[in-house]
């Protein structure tokens, strides 16, 4: 149609490089489009919704973004919940689940991924999907994640434990591995716990070291320096080989869960897991597997050798309270 033919003579025009002096910048643009006066017939409600839409085409790296209804509820709602983020620290609304961390041999419990759960007044119960993104986004992040690492120092003090065989798990982003904070981050937590290298792994995705590589792989390779587990979470789901994995200074993979829960009845995710497991162990890396939800996946994931498993075959997130009690049970069986 003639508009589709506007927006195209558009973007080409816009995507050209900006040349400034003997230099050529890329410049990237983001359209909004609002359709009126069927989606607003007042100026306010169209700039609005033109202005919200146009975030959305970036935030989706997208060039246009077409308003669909709901989405400055969306945008409100996100607002929201940066605001109150803000103080969720100082107001005490998080807390932290433990999933335990099993040893696929024995079934035993050998540490826990800890996980963020907040609670908000107003806005009630709103799950990581939702409030990790825009932490993330707004870099309020680097705070969740001193929060979170703080309290695993404490917890590795509180919870009964053999601290020779035990690490709990923690997940960075791509916002924690792109400055020093971490390093530092991780300095102050040594004081407290000098020791702290034998008992912490630290997760990161893909997609967060490919964001800034050099960056990113100088952090992990400080920290695996200094001892720590290093952990590549959600393996499988970004675009690295194996073969890439091997220059990442990593000590573990942990295969996604999207090809663990239907092990049982998949032939393609078996030889997926099969071969991801035997290639990791020749390069020397231990191996997760999250997400196993019965017990005929167990047995076979034990078959192929995969060192840990999460999941709710074993148990879902648990507050520290119960994981404690978990771990008396566990010792006293
Ligand atoms: P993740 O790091 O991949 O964490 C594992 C998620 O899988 C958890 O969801 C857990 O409850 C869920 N899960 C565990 N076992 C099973 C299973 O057998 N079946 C199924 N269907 N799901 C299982 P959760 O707690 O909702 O966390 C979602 C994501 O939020 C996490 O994914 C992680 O990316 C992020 N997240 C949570 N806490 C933190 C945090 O402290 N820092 C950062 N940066 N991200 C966090
Ligand atoms: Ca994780
Ligand atoms: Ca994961």
């Amino acid at each position: 149609s003639a508009q589709d033919a506007f927006v195209e003579d558009l973007l080409e025009q816009l995507q050209a490089p900006v040349k400034v002096g003997e230099s050529d910048y890329p410049v990237s643009f983001h359209c909004g489009v609002v359709r009126f006066p069927q989606q607003g017939d007042e100026f306010d409600t169209l700039l609005r919704r033109v202005q919200v839409s146009a975030q959305q085409a970036k935030h989706e790296q997208t060039f246009l973004y077409c308003y669909s209804s709901g989405l400055d509820e969306q945008h409100l709602r996100q607002l929201h919940i940066l605001e109150q983020l803000q103080q969720a620290v100082t107001r005490d609304e998080l807390t932290l689940l433990l999933q335990p961390k099993i040893d696929c041999r024995s079934g035993r419990t050998i540490g826990a991924e800890l996980l963020l759960r907040w609670h908000n007044q107003q806005l009630g119960f709103v799950g990581p999907d939702e409030f990790i993104p825009l932490a993330e986004q707004s870099g309020l992040i680097k705070r969740l994640t001193r929060w979170v690492c703080e309290r695993a120092v404490e917890l590795l003090e509180q919870l009964p434990v053999d601290s020779e065989h035990f690490s709990l798990s923690v997940n960075l982003s791509a916002v924690d591995l792109l400055s020093d904070e971490i390093l530092a981050l991780i300095a102050d937590l040594e004081v407290q716990r000098p020791q702290l290298n034998r008992n912490l792994v630290l997760e990161v995705t893909e997609s967060a070291i490919v964001s800034d590589p050099d960056n990113a792989i100088a952090r992990l390779n400080w920290l695996r320096n200094k001892g720590y587990g290093v952990s590549i979470d959600d393996y499988g789901t970004g675009y690295s080989s194996l073969a890439q994995m091997r220059q990442l200074p990593v000590t573990e993979l942990k295969i996604d869960r999207a090809f663990v829960q239907p092990l049982a009845d998949s032939a393609v995710d078996q030889s997926i897991v099969r071969s991801t497991i035997q290639l990791a162990h020749e390069l020397g890396l231990y191996v997760v597997a999250e997400g196993v939800e019965d017990e005929p996946s167990w047995r076979w994931l034990q078959q192929q050798g995969c060192d840990e498993l999460q999941g709710f075959y074993f148990s879902k997130p648990i507050s520290a309270i119960d994981f404690a009690q978990r771990l008396q049970g566990e010792a006293h069986a």
